[in-house]
């Protein structure tokens, strides 16, 4: 097969891409927008409906819509903004790139979620907003934080970069924060390459953040072609955050798989739990009232670095989500973070595993992982 890694290297996570997303990006090339037409606002309505948020806007990776974020919620120096520790490091750098504080509250130990009442103990008359990670694909507990945030005052933000299409109480994810975001990185659910969008029902934070991606200028070159005027103006400190309309068509070609990839990730769930039924490998707790999304398979096991090993030297692409953010060295260097900050998330990281999950993989090939990791024992 074209493309495949080399051997039998079995990845943690890849991407899907049918001769149909090919043939779809291949249109756009030959059309006359590049970028910031046709093909965006399209990509931004098929992500609404989806998930029944009001306003999508597409930006170059996930990374910016959390800056876009923090820049439309108004955060800045002086500002606390408390998230998880157990995360991709992105979703606290967003607070520091708007000068703002990351405060780090610590996660449940069965679902490593944010804990809502740690989240809660953590505010202080500085505290702007709570950013929830719905880690590994499964959301957070919303209701939980949405009341905290309201009797608080509070903005809410889901970094979903894990969770484009799960579920809470019967509610997309998209629609249980003020702000969601979405990346669209090979790894993730859909892919657009690099990209990544920030879903909202509140138009004033959508135009916030349409602006935001381009320059902080007051009208696209479109618009402007339209009016038939040269006139434009810059009124906020804004960037290139823009993504291309070739990229935005593969992603609304591969919006329309993911129902089926996500029952995929789902089945090949069940069947890693039905593998370590009665064994030492602990998977994390599934709620019942989600549809996990299940961008990661993570497992516990006090054995970790061994089975690690082991996975590795067999060809089997495991990892570890991951380091908790504030035990980075920028974060202990410049922000004075330390251990005994998160305990639970900390304790956690020397024993979590992720096992490869996507949903081109087959029966087979967690058979495979599943033999190497039960004989590492
Ligand atoms: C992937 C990811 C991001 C960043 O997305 P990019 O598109 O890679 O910039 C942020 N937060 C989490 C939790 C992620 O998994």
């Amino acid at each position: 097969m074209v493309g495949q890694f080399p051997g039998s290297f079995l990845p943690y996570g890849r991407q899907i891409i049918d001769d149909d997303d090919i043939a779809t990006v291949a249109a756009v090339l030959r059309s006359d927008w590049l970028t910031t037409g046709p093909a965006v606002e399209r990509f931004e309505a098929d992500v609404c409906a989806f998930t029944g948020a009001r306003h999508g806007v597409a930006v170059s990776n996930g990374t910016a819509a959390l800056h876009a974020t923090m820049f439309a919620l108004d955060i800045g120096p002086g500002d606390e903004v408390i998230v998880s520790p157990m995360t991709f490091a992105a979703t606290a750098n967003c607070v520091l790139y708007q000068g703002g504080t990351p405060v780090f509250a610590d996660v449940d130990p069965a679902t490593l979620l944010l804990d809502p009442l740690s989240a809660e103990a953590a505010i202080t008359p500085h505290t702007k907003a709570i950013i929830g990670v719905d880690y590994a694909g499964q959301p957070c507990d919303w209701d939980a934080l949405r009341a905290i945030a309201n009797r608080r005052g509070l903005a809410l933000v889901a970094d979903a970069c894990h969770a484009l299409g799960a579920e809470y109480k019967g509610r997309k994810v998209g629609t249980l924060a003020d702000i969601t975001v979405f990346s669209f990185h090979p790894v993730k659910h859909i892919t657009t390459g690099e990209g990544g969008m920030c879903m909202t029902d509140n138009a004033t934070l959508a135009e916030k953040m349409r602006h935001f991606r381009s320059h902080g200028i007051t009208t696209t070159a479109g618009q402007r072609e339209k009016a038939g005027g040269w006139f434009y103006e810059m009124t906020d400190l804004g960037y290139n955050y823009r993504i291309t309309d070739i990229q935005c068509a593969l992603g609304s070609s591969q919006l329309k798989k993911l129902p089926a990839w996500i029952k995929k990730r789902n089945a090949l769930a069940r069947a890693y739990d039905a593998a370590f039924a009665g064994t030492s490998i602990k998977p994390l707790v599934q709620r019942d009232d989600c549809l996990h999304a299940y961008h990661l398979y993570v497992v516990r096991t006090p054995e970790r670095n061994a089975v690690f090993k082991r996975l590795r030297e067999n060809g089997i692409g495991a990892n570890v989500h991951y380091i908790p953010v504030h035990l980075h060295p920028y974060y202990r260097e410049k922000l004075g973070m330390k251990e005994g900050m998160c305990p639970v998330a900390e304790k956690a990281y020397g024993e979590i595993l992720t096992l490869p999950l996507w949903a081109g993989m087959d029966n087979q090939a967690i058979k495979r992982v599943c033999s190497v990791l039960l004989e590492a024992l």
